[in-house]
């Protein structure tokens, strides 16, 4: 079906196409000029010590959990609610994820839940900052000191987003941000990982370019992969974070126009909005009466919906895990009600009035 309204569009035009001219005219394909451009920006963003750049989010989870030493048999405990890179990140990393159940209004991981679910195994914690606001960290960080485990901030849709004040990522022991093209800014694919550790920093160094700190050079002190992001990706970022601010705002303004349309329904039941952090809208998220049918209205009227994330414990990829027995009301409440409607910088106010007409004729 060809979508009048779609779920996203990234922001990109003329500045990411003449940066792009500008990495082919230098003939620096692989990291250059740009990639150290896009770091700089992102250290001086978010107050990071060190920055390191990664092919995707999914494997800069996994190359994390790596240097934080998780080894066969380790438990990760993992949000239920969240995007399935989260979990299957640990599993290849040799870790087991622990589903901890997540917060009906808020959607992030409920703190009062974690402490039951940590065992001698316990190795990391890794909060989930979802659709744009900031997990409870600092409860989080308390309990991770308390019992010696490290944590890893999946702040994957969480670029701009600030906890009272520190940018997430920043806060635990390693944080992650994704330039997939969905994310509320972007290279196509990349990630970056954050830390003020210097010797984790050193070992993701080692790890994700083939073991060794210089490119250029045939003697590798250790074992490492391949995580590189191109120029031409960070050629794609530079010119999307220059214009993060507009991006950022972009997003907020719609996210408040919907909510506005829609307050006065009972049938929809918009995210909490939390004191802990600023919101960077990832989608504009709801909890919907009539779910399916109201899905098949607006999808027959051109606009492209998504559901939530369905709960970790359920997935089919993660069912020798033994999860499926146990209940997470919250997260089955979430994925069950729960929809994503388009925030994406360009669109317009008629599109999202549109919408939201659609929506009320539903409910008539
Ligand atoms: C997008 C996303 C990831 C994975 O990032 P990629 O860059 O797409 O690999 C992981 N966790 C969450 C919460 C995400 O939204």
């Amino acid at each position: 079906m060809d979508y009048k309204i779609s779920q996203i569009e990234p922001y990109v035009g003329q500045e990411e196409l003449s940066n792009l001219i500008r990495v082919i005219e230098n003939k620096w394909l692989t990291e250059g000029p740009f990639s150290e451009e896009f770091l700089s920006i992102i250290k001086q963003f978010t107050g990071a010590k060190h920055a390191l750049l990664t092919n995707n989010g999914t494997l800069a989870l996994y190359l994390a959990l790596k240097a934080l030493g998780i080894q066969t048999g380790d438990e990760v405990i993992v949000p239920d609610f969240t995007f399935n890179a989260s979990g299957s990140s640990v599993v290849f990393a040799g870790g087991k994820p622990v589903f901890v159940d997540v917060d009906r209004q808020n959607y992030n991981i409920d703190v009062t839940k974690i402490e039951a679910a940590i065992s001698s195994k316990t190795k990391a914690i890794m909060p989930v900052h979802i659709y744009g606001q900031s997990a409870d960290l600092y409860p989080i960080m308390k309990i991770a000191k308390r019992y010696n485990i490290k944590v890893l901030e999946d702040a994957a849709q969480a670029y701009g987003v600030f906890y009272r004040g520190k940018h997430t990522g920043t806060i635990g022991d390693i944080g992650m941000i994704s330039f997939f093209a969905d994310k509320t800014v972007t290279a196509g694919e990349g990630g970056v990982l954050l830390t003020d550790n210097d010797s984790l920093y050193e070992r993701l160094q080692y790890l994700r370019n083939q073991g060794r700190l210089d490119s250029g050079t045939f003697v590798h002190k250790q074992l490492g992969m391949n995580f590189r992001m191109t120029d031409l990706q960070c050629a794609v970022g530079v010119a999307q974070l220059k214009k993060y601010q507009e991006i950022e705002g972009l997003k907020l303004n719609n996210f408040r126009l919907y909510k506005k349309l829609l307050s006065d329904m009972d049938e929809i039941k918009v995210m909490e909005e939390v004191d802990h952090s600023n919101l960077v809208p990832f989608r504009f998220a709801a909890i919907a009466k009539d779910l399916e049918a109201l899905i098949d209205h607006l999808e027959a009227r051109g606009i492209q919906t998504r559901r939530f994330f369905y709960p970790l414990h359920s997935q089919p990829c993660f069912e020798s895990l033994g999860f499926r027995t146990k209940t997470y009301p919250n997260s089955d409440y979430l994925y069950g009600n729960g929809l994503a409607l388009p925030v994406f910088p360009g669109l317009k106010k008629e599109q999202i009035v549109y919408i939201c007409n659609c929506i009320e004729n539903f409910y008539k």
